[in-house]
């Protein structure tokens, strides 16, 4: 239902990261099953010679190297033509979360290999440690780690992506169980979870699959005790409905909690977030949320909190309600969103599937007799056009749309 993954046949390994320990036993095994290239900034460097009897070893500029972007990029692309591999079979396994939040905005798999678990945006995949790769290669999981959640085996608490934001001297875990992909890039149009909160965005539907999500993570992690628990929704700006007034109450009813929603409200309108930067958020939010004055009460008092929402981007949102509640001597604040939100490519426009008879976009919709997934016209509601084409051939054609391409610099453009 989510993203499938396609076995791996190549990994560029972002060697220079993996400092401490090159892993040697670890790249001796994975060679065995899949291409390895080396990437570092110095080939001389003898720590990694070694390295030579189990792949290439290249030089490149760096993931944290910004201005390396198109360099590093035509470097892979080269590479993967050379061994006729598309960019949807590689991926580029590193260390550094500094190079993961330049490598999310790629249309080229990424592995994480971290103990850490605080995102700014979700790897495809975390390794705990580097022997984890054995495991992800041959995909064992058979799907990215980030969308691991959904699936219906019971999950460790370790593997919920998790945010954490500071907010006036305390820090606020923000929960999540997937990823988020806005609908202007291409892997919204394939990635579920997104069209419905997209599609939720914009219809304040609740689709059915969000509150088992819900369920499930506060289960996963909810240590606290319930009847000291209030968990709230973000309150809508004037005017506008409250998308999950209806979930916090379900929620609220199953684990026994406080349903704070109606104590929090927003008089203020503070426009739309959609176009501004992590600091322009946190400034129009200011001030904009407060306790409401009819209920003359505050519950907050020395309670844990949970806020819902659907995403996490800067976490401007959840930071000024947490301080809101803050201030109002709750003990503690806890996020609990459905997916963190991911960073687009900003080299090139990721290119839709389209409609052979009306040429425009093709949409990810669900076929109500069995809930399979397929690809529909866009015009199927206002003209009736009745072109599908299957999701498996669809997501195929899609990612060959979308591979990794030569970015072309253009001399008179700066
Ligand atoms: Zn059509």
């Amino acid at each position: 239902m989510f993203l499938k993954v396609e076995p791996f046949q190549l990994l560029f390994i972002d060697i220079d990261t993996f400092s401490e320990d090159y892993c040697e036993e670890i790249w001796k095994t994975l060679a065995n099953s899949v291409k390895l290239v080396f990437f570092t900034v110095d080939v001389t460097n003898p720590k990694i010679q070694n390295l030579h009897l189990y792949g290439e070893v290249c030089h490149f500029f760096g993931f944290s190297n910004i201005f390396a972007f198109i360099d590093n990029n035509n470097l892979m692309v080269e590479i993967l033509n050379s061994f006729n591999i598309k960019s949807d079979q590689a991926a580029v396994v590193t260390k550094s979360i500094d190079s993961l939040d330049y490598l999310t905005g790629l249309n080229i798999r990424n592995i994480l290999v971290s103990g850490q678990g605080d995102f700014e945006h979700a790897p495809d995949f975390l390794c705990r440690s580097s022997r984890d790769l054995i495991e992800v290669t041959q995909n064992i999981l058979g799907t990215y780690f980030a969308e691991n959640f959904f699936l219906n085996h019971p999950c460790p608490k370790s593997m919920l992506l998790k945010k954490v934001l500071k907010s006036d001297n305390a820090y606020i875990n923000v929960f999540a169980g997937g990823r988020y992909y806005k609908k202007n890039c291409c892997q919204s149009q394939y990635h579920f979870l997104s069209n419905k909160i997209i599609s939720n965005k914009t219809d304040g539907k609740e689709n059915p699959l969000f509150y088992p999500l819900y369920k499930k993570m506060i289960k996963t992690c909810w240590m606290n005790p319930s009847n000291n628990t209030i968990i709230v929704s973000v309150p809508p700006q004037p005017g506008k409905i409250n998308r999950f007034k209806r979930l916090v109450e379900n929620l609220s009813r199953f684990f026994g909690f406080i349903d704070g929603s109606d104590y929090i409200i927003c008089p203020l309108n503070y426009g739309n977030n959609k176009s501004r930067n992590a600091v322009e958020r946190a400034k129009s939010l200011q001030g904009v949320f407060c306790l409401n004055p009819e209920l003359n009460s505050n519950p907050f008092i020395g309670k844990n909190v949970i806020i819902i929402d659907d995403i996490v981007a800067s976490g401007a949102t959840i930071s000024e309600i947490g301080s809101l509640l803050l201030n109002n001597n709750a003990n503690n604040i806890n996020a609990f969103v459905m997916g963190i939100n991911q960073k687009n490519n900003f080299w090139e426009n990721y290119s839709p599937l389209l409609c052979p008879n009306c040429n425009v976009p093709m949409i990810l919709r669900m076929r109500n007799r069995d809930s399979k997934p397929f690809f529909g016209c866009q015009n199927y509601f206002s003209n009736g056009c009745t072109q599908t084409i299957s999701f498996d051939n669809g997501m195929l054609k899609l990612k060959a749309l979308n591979n990794l391409k030569v970015i072309e610099e253009d001399p008179f453009e700066f």
